[in-house]
């Protein structure tokens, strides 16, 4: 649960966004990608730090516990499932360092063990070690992805840093969602190897991570507006659109499958929409740009749209736009 340091109403100053990068997190998105789609063509040095990071998966557990109590082992679920969910809290824990120094600080605030069978400890030392060795090299190789960071840097402190605040304010007053962070951090990374943007929770606040390589100009700013939407999302669990709609798909029975696509179909269809009305009128969804649309989304953005635009207008209040899109029959 978020620290309640870390709210305040939306009707108060606006949210603080910062959008930073750094090597160390470069770095490791990069190899995590390659480790993931099993590249094989990289340079020599960052070859050799990606088959490191392949053989620290290979000796993940078997097994792991959740937050629940629950175990969860590679019999049952799959090798796959098992890595995964290793790697969701590796990557909260690496992205939440700002440099190889923050590796040693993280056992001594962490849990001891990650899921119950790794020891942070030697799991954080072991990645923090071929990290210091992978990040000259990439450094000195990579130069089309660093570029890339470059450039949305240069966008965001020209133009998108004084622009987001507003846009985020504007949504979270239309959506009805009272409660907005003070300030939240962006890392952009050149690519989160097809995933999408993770949110880190630590003392220090919220960290989004976003993958920027596919998408630059107003492209660039629906993404960060719509992970942007996701916080907002989660700090409002029990009150505004999000959860009016979650409540109108309840009632409503339809699939489970619906109970997390349709919120996030909406996601888009208002990221988009804010976009359009504040940045660029010919702006195209990104949903529609990079295939998440055609790859299951299109029929939720589909029941989504109309009355988003309609929220967003002013023309009905959050739990009626919640109810048009929740209550449609299947
Ligand atoms: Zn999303």
């Amino acid at each position: 649960m978020i620290s309640a340091l870390l709210l305040f109403g939306a009707q108060a100053v606006g949210v603080k966004v910062e959008l930073r990068n750094s090597p160390v997190a470069d770095t490791y998105s990069f190899l995590r990608s390659a480790v993931q789609q099993k590249t094989t063509l990289l340079p020599g040095p960052l070859a050799t730090s990606a088959e490191r990071l392949e053989e620290l998966q290979r000796r993940f557990p078997d097994q792991i516990r959740l937050r629940d109590g629950t175990i969860l082992t590679t019999a049952k679920e799959g090798r796959e499932q098992i890595q995964n969910l290793y790697w969701r809290s590796l990557d909260a824990y690496v992205f939440g360092c700002d440099s190889l120094d923050d590796f040693a600080r993280i056992p001594l605030r962490a849990p001891e063990t990650i899921g119950g069978f790794m020891r942070t400890s030697e799991v954080m030392a072991a990645i923090s070690a071929l990290l210091r060795e992978a990040v000259p090299s990439y450094s000195r190789e990579m130069h089309a992805e660093a570029a890339i960071v470059r450039e949305r840097q240069a966008q965001w402190d020209l133009g998108l840093k004084a622009k987001m605040p507003a846009l985020i304010d504007r949504a979270a007053k239309a959506l009805g969602l009272e409660r907005v962070p003070a300030s939240f951090e962006i890392l952009i990374v050149p690519s989160l190897g097809g995933r999408e943007g993770l949110t880190i929770r630590s003392g220090a606040g919220i960290r989004l991570v976003i993958g920027a390589e596919k998408h630059a100009g107003s492209s660039f700013a629906e993404l960060v507006l719509h992970e942007s939407v996701h916080v907002l999302d989660s700090v409002n669990p029990d009150s505004g659109f999000f959860f009016e709609l979650r409540e109108a798909i309840d009632e409503a029975e339809r699939p489970s499958e619906d109970f997390y696509q349709l919120p996030h179909a909406a996601t888009y269809v208002i990221s988009s929409q804010l976009i359009r009305e504040a940045l660029n009128p010919k702006h195209v969804d990104i949903g529609e740009t990079d295939g998440v649309y055609k790859r299951g989304l299109t029929k939720y953005v589909e029941e989504s749209r109309q009355p988003v635009i309609d929220l967003l207008a002013g023309k009905i209040r959050p739990q009626a736009a919640a109810g048009a899109i929740g209550k449609k029959k299947a």
